[in-house]
């Protein structure tokens, strides 16, 4: 008897075996890793989960926990030696409970982002975290990667919202941490621990998360900046004029607007000259005409301080989303402009704009002609520090000629990044694509106490072996 038949004596859940319907869960979003598995199994209940993983830790059987499988590092598809079962957590997509009074909300791990925010909304509550892929990533997957997204300036990142986790630990116990405290200081905090795990420490099959009151008024304001360091005036300006009401603040450079008009020639870009354009999203409690005055109050300030040159004001629900789709669709066009290398990295704020300055300067010296595609979540440091080819050669035959670089470029990008006392992964997680990177930019003992953990959390490297951490 094979393993996978060993496993359907004693699973009764969903299971699939077949070559073609493993297919979808063996390979990432990007379609850059690309894996092999025993089996992928379905539970439909936290206690199908822990059968399935002490079944695994009999066997030695490695576990890849996955969601909606959209993360950027490989961290969701197994390895190519076959050995692997995958568990797929989107059957596992209810609600539990919702508590307006301690404004928490219970949702399983496969409950899709989107559907977590349509309950929330459901109950004049919303829920603070929100990406691109919010129709197809899971809660359990947020809070594995601690996913960010557009909002974390005002409301965190996905570890901010959880006060609970249900866990499936690597012995195939159930952990019911379900509390809704926002305060218990009793020692450890386990649940930290697996937020952020990327499925390496256990299995998250529910959660209790923070709910926060629902903004009435929403604008939103494209201004034209000269450059990063005024943008950081920008921002400076606009948190100590607009505090929580300042709910999103994204730079983008003129590449990137020029690469959303070339494949989308329907898309309404007001400042097409600018180099530099910023995004800031207001939100207010009381009305839209409050969001409005807000923002017109920090725009004429910008002026008088000279951090803008102009500025665009959303005027209509319509308004809004077109200038939002328009940082929405960056990441699109780069990819439909052919392959690209991308770097999800973290600065302190304050030093965004040297960090961007000396770092196009060194890459662009090295390699003539590549573009810059920068952007990102400049309110949190955050940048989404691309690369694309020069304009000239986006064919296919320069494809490999392009990644033959990606080496360099990436080292000499995350060289910078540490000597500013920064991140290698802001917000997409190590998975594969970035393990050996930030192993070698983290202290020794940074990397020994990270070992010790996992050691004594999954001492057999059954949950998902070679993701974060090289053992
Ligand atoms: C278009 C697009 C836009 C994106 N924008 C953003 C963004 O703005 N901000 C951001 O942070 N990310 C972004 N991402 C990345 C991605 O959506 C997030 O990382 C998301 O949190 C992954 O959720 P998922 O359910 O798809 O997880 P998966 O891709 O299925 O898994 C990701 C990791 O979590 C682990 N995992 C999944 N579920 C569980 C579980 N229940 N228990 C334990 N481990 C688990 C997996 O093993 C894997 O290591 C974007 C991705 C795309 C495709």
């Amino acid at each position: 008897m094979n393993l996978a038949e060993s496993l359907a004596l004693v699973y009764k859940g969903k299971l699939l075996t077949a070559f073609d319907d493993m297919a979808p869960f063996l390979i990432d979003w990007r379609k850059r890793y690309k894996g092999k598995a025993i089996a992928v199994a379905l539970p439909a209940s936290a206690p199908e989960v822990s059968a399935l993983v002490k079944w695994c830790a009999t066997h030695k059987v490695p576990v890849v926990a996955q969601g909606g499988n959209t993360g950027l590092s490989g961290g969701s598809v197994p390895d190519s030696s076959g050995r692997a079962i995958v568990i797929s957590l989107t059957k596992m997509n209810k609600v539990r409970a919702i508590d307006t009074v301690n404004n928490t909300i219970t949702v399983e791990a496969g409950c899709i982002l989107q559907n977590l925010q349509d309950a929330a909304l459901a109950v004049n509550r919303l829920f603070g975290v929100s990406l691109a892929a919010k129709g197809s990533c899971t809660v359990g997957g947020n809070l594995s990667t601690n996913a960010g997204g557009v909002q974390v300036i005002r409301y965190g990142n996905m570890r901010e919202q959880c006060l609970g986790l249900e866990v499936v630990t690597a012995e195939g116990e159930i952990w019911d941490g379900l509390r809704g405290l926002r305060k218990d200081n009793t020692g450890y905090d386990l649940r930290d621990l697996y937020v952020g795990a990327e499925g390496t420490l256990g299995v998250i099959t529910a959660a209790v998360l923070k709910l926060q009151p629902l903004p009435v008024g929403q604008v939103v304001a494209m201004c034209v900046v000269d450059s990063p360091k005024a943008a950081l005036d920008l921002l400076a300006l606009a948190q100590s004029q607009l505090g929580g009401n300042l709910s999103a603040f994204e730079l983008m450079s003129n590449i990137c607007l020029d690469l959303v008009k070339k494949h989308n020639p329907n898309a309404k870009i007001p400042f097409p000259d600018a180099a530099w354009t910023v995004l800031i999203e207001v939100s207010d409690l009381h009305s839209e005409q409050s969001a409005v005055a807000l923002i017109n109050r920090l725009l004429e300030s910008a002026f008088e301080a000279g951090c803008i040159a102009d500025a665009t004001i959303s005027q209509s629900l319509t308004q809004f989303k077109d200038l939002w789709s328009l940082r929405e669709d960056i990441s699109e066009a780069q990819a439909s402009e052919g392959k690209n290398i991308k770097h999800d990295v973290a600065v302190p704020i304050s030093t965004i704009a040297t960090f961007i300055e000396q770092t196009n300067a060194a890459i662009e010296l090295a390699h003539p002609g590549i573009r810059m595609v920068v952007f990102g979540h400049l309110g949190d440091g955050n940048l989404h520090y691309n690369v694309s080819p020069p304009s000239d050669r986006t064919g296919p035959q320069d494809e490999d000629w392009f990644m033959g670089q990606q080496a360099a470029i990436n080292l000499i990008t995350h060289n910078a990044v540490a000597a500013f006392n920064g991140s290698v992964s802001a917000e997409h997680g190590l998975g594969v694509l970035r393990r050996d990177e930030a192993s070698r930019y983290k202290s020794p003992i940074e990397m020994a106490l990270m070992r010790k953990i996992k050691h004594a959390l999954d001492p057999d490297n059954l949950m998902n072996p070679g993701k974060v951490l090289s053992l």
